[in-house]
């Protein structure tokens, strides 16, 4: 059973709301999400409370955000509000590090997100991967498998390469359609991912990866000594210990970070030798 009527609200196309319906889905989520009274959680776009009201029946007090007024003022009017604490925002510029309060309250992240801002979204919380111990996004199937994707994998691409250097991954389950109202037109995955304490790469070399693996996936299918011509020599390639015969979609995230490393060193015009020692953030 839903807490506010359906037919009271006008689901808006364009903040992707899609609302669960399904009792059965939202209680294998709060299963999968496991919330506990000790943990700090973080709801994104609760929407009409489908997963908030439960969520708030294990825990004291819950973080929400989000975009839309007239939901918000929803969300005020029941029972369980007096727990929850609103942002009114758009999640996308929001500031993560501000819920941040306690050492040892790392923050919990959830929410049926909509499909249209998911890996953005992904991207913005690298940011906040201090203060972050999981997020737990409902996420397009598609979009699912290219996190997820391995090297030779047909989903393995840029999304796969940039979100497995930060983010460890877990699947969770799919869900159809029928589960929501409106009706989306694709299935969706429900996935879990931890950021990583060490990631492959540090953070500020990030948009030397997103550079390089653009560059690399233009032309997936080529050797890399054709596709990757203009910024790396056969030479280098030898000297990271990269076979030049692979393709782009063959090469490992390691291998990529490998690669963006390089070039950073090279752009700052340091010895290759040195270039592990560049930053450690
Ligand atoms: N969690 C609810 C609603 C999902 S629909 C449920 O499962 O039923 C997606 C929700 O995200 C909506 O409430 C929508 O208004 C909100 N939203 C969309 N874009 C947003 C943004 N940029 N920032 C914060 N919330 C957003």
């Amino acid at each position: 059973m839903l807490y506010i009527p359906f037919s009271s609200y006008i689901p808006k196309k364009s903040l992707g709301q899609n609302f669960l319906q399904d009792t059965k889905i939202i209680n294998k989520i709060i299963h999968f999400i496991k919330p506990n009274h000790d943990h700090l959680l973080v709801e994104i776009g609760p929407g009409l409370a489908a997963l908030t009201h439960l969520i708030c029946n294990y825990v004291d007090y819950l973080v929400v955000i989000e975009i839309d007024k007239k939901l918000s003022d929803f969300l005020k009017k029941y029972s369980f509000s007096c727990k929850v604490l609103i942002y009114e925002r758009n999640v996308l510029f929001f500031d993560f590090k501000k819920l941040f309060f306690q050492e040892n309250q790392l923050l919990r992240v959830f929410g049926n997100i909509p499909y249209n801002i998911s890996v953005q979204l992904i991207f913005h919380l690298i940011k906040f991967r201090h203060f972050i111990f999981d997020i737990n996004f409902m996420v397009q199937k598609e979009v699912a498998d290219r996190l997820m994707a391995l090297p030779g994998n047909k989903c393995y691409g840029r999304l796969s390469i940039i979100a497995q250097c930060y983010y460890n991954i877990y699947f969770g389950f799919d869900i159809s359609p029928n589960s929501f109202f409106p009706k989306p037109k694709v299935y969706s995955s429900f996935i879990k991912m931890i950021p990583k304490l060490n990631p492959l790469l540090p953070f500020n070399k990030m948009n030397i990866l997103q550079y390089i693996t653009s560059f690399a996936f233009k032309k997936r299918r080529k050797m890399i000594r054709n596709s990757l011509k203009g910024i790396f020599d056969e030479n280098t390639l030898f000297l990271l210990n990269i076979n030049p015969d692979l393709r782009a979609e063959d090469l490992s995230v390691q291998e990529y970070c490998k690669l963006s490393d390089f070039y950073f060193s090279k752009l700052h015009n340091l010895n290759p030798k040195f270039y592990k020692f560049i930053d450690n953030s």
